[in-house]
């Protein structure tokens, strides 16, 4: 049966940190903050992967109060939740997720982040989607504060 998952995440923006989304390094003034590299995108689809399975979320799984999580990263959260699909024997059918923000420009590194996404879920490209969209400059994702991201994933399961 095919189970499905939601995930959100949002990150402060700041400067002296670099932007990781999707796992692809995006050139930008500011990056997130965050205990790991505090990749939105990878923990949304980490967190809807996980709720697929009726898990806990990606905190429990990863506290930020481990210093084994700092600055990693963030495809060892995706591979983790992929080894625990596979352990429960089941099959990822496909992700769908949208990034928020309003700088800088996602449209150009979206190819990139979809391969790094299905190389740490052990998918093909084919099954992730990406989207991005700015906040139209309203709240804090349109004062460049933050960046969010939102993410569905299906998981068949016996
Ligand atoms: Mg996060």
């Amino acid at each position: 049966m095919v189970h499905v998952g939601t995930g959100y995440d949002v990150h402060q923006l700041v400067t002296g940190r670099k932007l990781f989304l999707g796992g692809v390094e995006i050139p930008h003034p500011k990056g997130l903050e965050g205990h790991s590299d505090a990749d939105a995108l990878m923990h949304a689809i980490c967190d809807a992967v996980l709720g697929a399975l009726g898990e806990e979320d990606i905190g429990h799984f990863f506290p930020n109060t481990d210093p084994r999580w700092k600055n990693v990263p963030s495809k060892i959260f995706l591979e983790e939740a992929a080894r625990i699909v596979a352990l429960r024997g089941g099959k990822i059918v496909n992700i769908d997720a949208t990034v928020i923000a309003e700088a800088p420009k996602i449209y150009p590194h979206i190819a990139a982040m979809k391969r790094c996404i299905a190389a740490a879920l052990d998918v093909s490209e084919k099954q992730i989607g990406v989207k991005a969209t700015t906040n139209e400059t309203m709240g804090f994702i349109g004062r460049e504060e933050g960046i969010a991201a939102m993410a569905v994933a299906s998981v068949d399961l016996p």
